[in-house]
């Protein structure tokens, strides 16, 4: 029932999928064309010669014909779906007819082409805007990201690389060729979507990430970066001081909650439409994880860290109780204003091996670390953006640009062990992202799942702690570590 062929590496891919329904029906009118024509009954039903032969000759015609009339409707949608209708009301069908010969024709060559150009633009415009912070720089990032998704939008397309996985064709392709149709075909489904919500929830999310960007919390009527407010809450001893600090550091929720709540409806939407109960399920689905089995792994990490967790925490606490001189902690008294690393303990503070270097040494540490084992990050430093400035994107992060070595990180780099911890790590993506085989497809050009390239970056990142690492690298003493 299918026909495949295959020409070439990854160039082009034609399927050819009959549909079963449309070939019975061909069957029997070809069989009545048949019968018309040798039956002995029907030569006594009073019609001419010419009739006689005009009806088998017709019966035939429709049965053989329907294959090429849908191959040559099927470059027209509409003109297909008027097919479709002619042929329901003549034959008083019930069930509407689905496409009667569905061939659907895949340029791997073609998508992989516009694939690489528009993912590049899009990249090339986000990593602008996050090192301008222009609304012009934003709004260019929006209008590349929308053409990225709208290419995916394509019903069609999604149609027949839906069916194609279906076929016993698609289990002849190697791995790597099934999985290129795969993450093309996850592309496509979700971007199943009616155009302006696609524009909406561009559009919501980019304007969310620059306030975020541009944003500088005030304090006694002076601004400061992140970077800053962090620096100020670590060295604060009055809890007084660390509250405001702590304060200025939340100051942007005030301008970004209503826009937030307004894009979770606006993505919930979009996930219903899609079939998913909402964003966060439909966003899990898409990373290639189940829900149910996620919840499961972190229900089971919670339970079996709890208790050490616990033990841990209250150690902790009675040594910042004593610091600060008060009965009840309150989340100013962390260093870390979302409680994701725990605060310098009395006997070590990983950050006094740092504070006294210039900030270019961070980022040289790690050059030095990477190609002594062999990874070198030269050419990602070179493209990169390290310091902080005005308006620019205050967090950090790892950009793989054109899946073609163009790799680059975003970091703000300061003396101190959170962001060699944070060099190490974006470094750890990069290179991960850098020395990918070239050779396969672009769009399969990726880490093999988001949770591989985390694990390599956390590896990394946590050097920046480990005794060892500081005594060769960052010029601690050994009996200090
Ligand atoms: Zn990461």
């Amino acid at each position: 029932m299918e026909d495949f062929l295959f020409f070439g590496k990854y160039y082009e891919i034609n399927f050819f999928l009959p549909n079963l329904d449309f070939l019975k029906i061909s069957f029997t009118i070809m069989v009545l064309g048949v019968f018309a024509f040798v039956s002995p009954h029907l030569s006594k039903v009073p019609m001419s010669q010419f009739q006689r032969s005009l009806l088998v000759f017709t019966l035939c015609f429709l049965g053989s014909g329907q294959i090429l009339f849908a191959q040559i409707f099927e470059q027209d949608r509409n003109r297909l779906r008027n097919t479709r209708r002619l042929l329901q009301r003549t034959w008083q069908l019930d069930t509407p007819i689905r496409t009667n010969v569905y061939h659907f024709s895949f340029s791997v060559r073609d998508y992989q082409k516009s694939f690489a150009e528009l993912q590049t633009a899009a990249n090339v415009a986000l990593w602008n805007a996050y090192v301008d912070g222009t609304d012009e720089a934003f709004a260019d990032a929006a209008a590349k990201s929308l053409a990225f998704s709208k290419f995916h939008s394509d019903p069609q397309k999604y149609q027949g690389l839906k069916r194609i996985r279906e076929t016993s064709a698609f289990e002849k392709l190697t791995p790597i060729e099934r999985r290129m149709f795969e993450k093309a075909f996850l592309m496509f489904e979700q971007n199943q979507l009616p155009d302006e919500l696609l524009e909406k929830m561009t559009k919501m999310s980019l304007e969310i990430e620059q306030v975020f960007q541009n944003f500088r919390g005030e304090l006694d009527g002076q601004t400061y970066s992140n970077n800053e407010l962090l620096n100020r809450l670590r060295e604060g001893a009055d809890s007084d001081d660390r509250r405001k600090t702590w304060d200025a550091l939340k100051q942007v929720g005030e301008e970004v909650s209503q826009k937030l709540i307004e894009l979770a409806k606006v993505r919930n939407e979009a996930a219903q439409k899609l079939g998913y109960t909402n964003y966060w399920e439909m966003t899990v689905h898409f990373q290639e994880y189940k829900p149910e089995s996620l919840l499961d792994i972190f229900g089971e990490l919670d339970r079996l860290t709890k208790p050490l967790f616990a033990e841990m925490k209250e150690e902790m606490d009675a040594e910042l109780k004593l610091r600060f001189g008060v009965e009840m902690l309150k989340p100013w008294h962390y260093d870390n204003p979302f409680f994701q690393q725990p605060p310098p303990s009395n006997e070590v503070n990983p950050c006094d091996f740092y504070e006294k270097k210039q900030r270019e040494e961070i980022a040289e540490i790690s050059a030095r670390y990477f190609a002594e084992i062999g990874l070198s990050v030269e050419e990602i430093l070179r493209k990169s953006d390290l310091y902080e400035r005005e308006n620019k994107c205050q967090h950090a992060f790892s950009f793989d640009i054109d899946a073609n070595r163009d790799v680059r990180i975003l970091c703000n780099l300061k003396p101190t062990d959170e962001w060699m911890d944070t060099q190490l790590h974006e470094l750890g993506h990069a290179v991960y992202s850098y020395y990918n085989d070239l050779e396969l497809p672009h769009n399969i050009r990726t880490p093999a799942h988001a949770f591989t390239t985390e694990g390599v970056a956390m590896f990394f990142g946590a050097k920046a702690r480990s005794p060892e690492w500081l005594a060769e690298y960052a010029g601690a003493a050994p009996e200090q570590v």
